[in-house]
């Protein structure tokens, strides 16, 4: 009989991201497909499945070879019961049994996870922050959110939903997040927030400056833009008071910072780090030494997390 193979994916906004890999952790296939545009759960299903029914017949296999399945998803997942609640980036509001839907295809094993989640269990086992047994996964793109590792395993709380650290209060005034909330750190200091804190001073289509996204305004505070200046250090000082605050509550020992925005601007790793140490609890940075790492893993870091949980 012919080796087993597992296949991950990450289900993005924009992208799906599909590989085959073997009990050894070899990459056999690595596939970026686009996410259907106004995609219902079926179609992103059919998608999926027809992805993988094509990889696997590439390389010569079928779904008899395959030891599992595990999908990644930027949504609000309850993993036990393989459901998802709420895809804000897929305009998905009500919940979808999203696991049972691969499940009937394949016939093998699928698990199903919050991206973070996922991506903070791949950085632990391959990554950033390899060996530790208490850390975090931030991403800061579009969105803000967070995947917790505490005592050694995904912390997922009691329906699936910790670490939206996105979504914690208190920031900035009077501008409403997607989340249908007003104050979240993500409406202030996310790409996202970071181009609306610029359009609310610029407007949307200044011709010199081009299309206010937050590599413009990263741009135009690199050259001196006082304003554009002041927007990210709010931004940061935003996202790093949230980092020492979840520091001083969960005591981990590495923080692994990820998604788009931190990618492009790796000076932001230790303008965290200071923050963090200025403001978390002391023992919790001067005993404790929590690291503020970048991710190792991207953008596959959510996908070695599926690959990390059905291997163990
Ligand atoms: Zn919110």
């Amino acid at each position: 009989m012919e080796e087993q193979v597992y296949a991950v994916a990450d289900i993005g906004g924009t992208k799906i991201l599909l590989m085959l890999v073997s009990p050894d952790r070899d990459v056999i296939l690595r596939r970026i497909l686009p996410t259907p545009s106004e995609a219902t759960p079926e179609l992103v299903a059919g998608v999926l499945q027809e992805a993988l029914f094509h990889a696997l017949q590439d390389e010569g296999r079928d779904y008899r070879s395959l030891a599992g399945l595990g999908v990644c998803i930027a949504a609000l997942v309850d993993f036990e019961e393989g459901v998802i609640h709420e895809s804000p980036n897929l305009d998905w509001h009500e919940p979808v049994y999203f696991r049972k839907m691969l499940q009937d295809y394949c016939r093998c094993p699928v698990l199903l996870e919050n991206d973070a989640n996922a991506a903070v269990l791949g950085e632990v086992k391959y990554g950033a922050a390899r060996g530790h047994r208490h850390a975090a996964y931030i991403t800061i793109s579009t969105g803000i959110g967070a995947g917790l590792y505490l005592n050694g395993d995904i912390y997922r709380g009691s329906g699936g939903f910790a670490g939206e650290i996105g979504h914690v209060k208190r920031f900035g005034k009077g501008r409403r997040c997607g989340c249908g909330g007003y104050g979240c750190l993500e409406a202030w200091a996310s790409g996202l927030g970071i181009a609306r804190s610029a359009i609310s001073l610029w407007g949307e289509s200044d011709p010199l400056k081009g299309p206010l996204n937050s590599a413009a305004v990263f741009s135009l505070a690199a050259a001196g833009n006082t304003l554009a200046a002041s927007i990210i250090e709010n931004a940061v000082d935003d996202i790093g008071t949230a980092l020492a605050n979840l520091v001083t509550l969960l005591n981990p020992s590495c923080l692994v910072i990820g998604g788009g925005v931190a990618r492009n601007q790796p000076a932001l790793i230790g303008m965290l780090q200071k923050k963090i140490e200025e403001i978390a609890v002391p023992p919790a940075v001067k005993i404790t030494r929590v690291k503020v790492e970048a991710a190792r893993l991207e953008p596959d870091a959510g996908a070695w997390g599926m690959f990390a949980m059905m291997c163990r």
